[in-house]
């Protein structure tokens, strides 16, 4: 087992690291910046490390401070959490070649799956189900990348190769606009991403956002932990999830999970990962690979019992899955209300002093969160405090302690969205299940 891991992160991913690591008698190294000086994780770690100012370009992005507090420390890994730099390959590789283990995939894989042009192309290999589209970058001959859209059929989406976070990306519905489209979104991602590379694919109108949540050993074993449901998104932002995906197609979903864990051996896949899809129809579509722990991990895990930080640890220690597929077995439903430091109406960021903080408790209910009543939410990064977790025998139970529990919650001195969660729980769209994920951002009228 590894012997002492630096958490190159902070917030409620980062205590979620420090816990596992406790669990399996793993030492830990906290870094922080110094806005986070009173970090839940950073007064719990062994050790704790000030990498830089506030501004995450200079602290948990910046790669040379990272491997020198992992140098002074003696820690054996880095695990990247979600976000700062978990997907960044050149970080991966400058970890491994420093003499750490990188908790995640190869920089390779990542580099690979980085790139949604190569993604797509390795999935479709892998005999995973891609979006009907251009199969490869999209080159400048007009009269093909006419002849390439009437194939696929209006309305396409073009998109940026190296785009990420919903950005790069540009719907067409008739020829008349194609070209244009096309020119416009290549030089976006030119300056935003400095790659103009980009790709078209069939524009879905009403689809469910279905992800499979993986595990692999690196070395030719990989299992699945079945879906979640993410379609309640605003911007591309995922708000509320939830675990089993509801109502899918019992062939096709069969099908998808059995496809991403042979994929994950093809691509000789390393750690957890998650193969994201758009579902429409009874039927599955690859849009892109996570290479990191996801935040709403935790719904997988009630409905498993597989801890999924644990088994990166065990990975990146060299030891092989604790459990194999058969042993999977899925039980009941869970739900996971991302609570953010905003106003639940206009979404601005709400940073500031936590004057009362009182969780949510009872059977059954989980709440990640590094907040604890004096704390200051800075101002400098993502909003979210914390993740409400409830587990049922069923959908209904499940959904019905999510109420309940989102009534106990009590956050004071910053606005939050709980409000927002209060009225989702309770709508009867969302109740029956299977809303699209555009379903959100209609009824908040926006
Ligand atoms: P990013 O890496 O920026 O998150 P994705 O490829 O995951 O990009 O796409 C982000 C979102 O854009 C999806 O969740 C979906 O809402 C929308 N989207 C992407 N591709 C399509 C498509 N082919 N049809 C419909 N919507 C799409």
């Amino acid at each position: 087992m590894l012997d002492k891991v630096l958490i190159a992160n902070r917030g409620e991913i980062a205590l979620r690291i420090l816990r596992a690591c406790k669990e399996l008698g793993i030492k830990t190294v906290a870094v922080h910046s110094t806005a986070d000086r009173e970090l839940m994780h950073v007064r719990l770690a062994d050790e704790a490390v000030c990498i830089g100012p506030a501004s995450s370009g200079q602290s948990y992005l910046n790669i040379p401070s990272l491997i020198s507090a992992a140098e002074v420390t003696d820690a054996s890994a880095i695990h990247p959490g979600y976000g700062f730099l978990s997907e960044n390959a050149d970080f991966a590789e400058q970890v491994e070649r420093s003499g750490f283990t990188f908790i995640g995939p190869r920089a390779e894989t990542i580099r690979l799956m980085g790139d949604k042009v190569s993604a797509i192309e390795a999935m479709k290999k892998a005999g995973v189900p891609t979006v009907p589209g251009s199969d490869g970058p999209l080159g400048d001959d007009e009269g093909e990348l006419l002849a390439t859209a009437r194939r696929i059929g209006y309305p396409v989406i073009i998109k940026a190769a190296a785009g990420g976070g919903g950005r790069g990306m540009r719907v067409v519905h008739t020829e008349g606009h194609l070209l244009s489209a096309i020119t416009v979104t290549r030089t976006e991602a030119h300056s935003a991403f400095g790659d103009g590379t980009v790709y078209m694919e069939k524009f879905l109108e009403k689809p469910r956002h279905v992800e499979v949540q993986v595990l692999a050993d690196g070395k030719g074993n990989a299992i699945h932990l079945y879906d979640r449901d993410c379609s309640l998104q605003r911007r591309h932002q995922k708000v509320l999830e939830e675990a089993p995906a509801p109502g899918l197609d019992p062939d096709a979903r069969a099908r998808v999970l059995e496809s991403c864990r042979e994929a994950c051996i093809t691509i000789g896949y390393r750690g957890a990962g998650t193969f994201e899809f758009l579902y429409e129809d009874g039927e599955f579509f690859f849009i892109e690979m996570n290479t990191r722990v996801q935040v709403e991990h935790p719904v997988t895990e009630m409905v498993t019992g597989v801890d999924i930080v644990r088994e990166q640890l065990r990975i990146a220690s060299g030891l092989p899955l604790s459990i194999s597929q058969e042993q999977v077995e899925l039980n009941g439903h869970a739900f996971e209300c991302r609570i953010n430091a905003e106003d639940a109406r206009t979404f601005m960021p709400s940073p500031g002093k936590v004057t009362l903080y009182h969780p949510p408790g009872g059977l059954g209910v989980r709440m990640d969160s590094h907040v604890y009543t004096g704390y200051t939410v800075p101002p400098h990064y993502d909003s979210l405090i914390g993740k409400l977790i409830t587990w049922g025998v069923d959908r209904e139970t499940a959904l019905t302690r999510m109420r309940n529990a989102l009534d106990e919650l009590l956050v004071e001195g910053i606005k939050t969205n709980t409000e927002l969660h209060k009225d989702l729980v309770r709508d009867g769209y969302f109740q029956q299940g299977g809303v699209n994920i555009h379903y959100l951002e209609k009824k908040l009228g926006l």
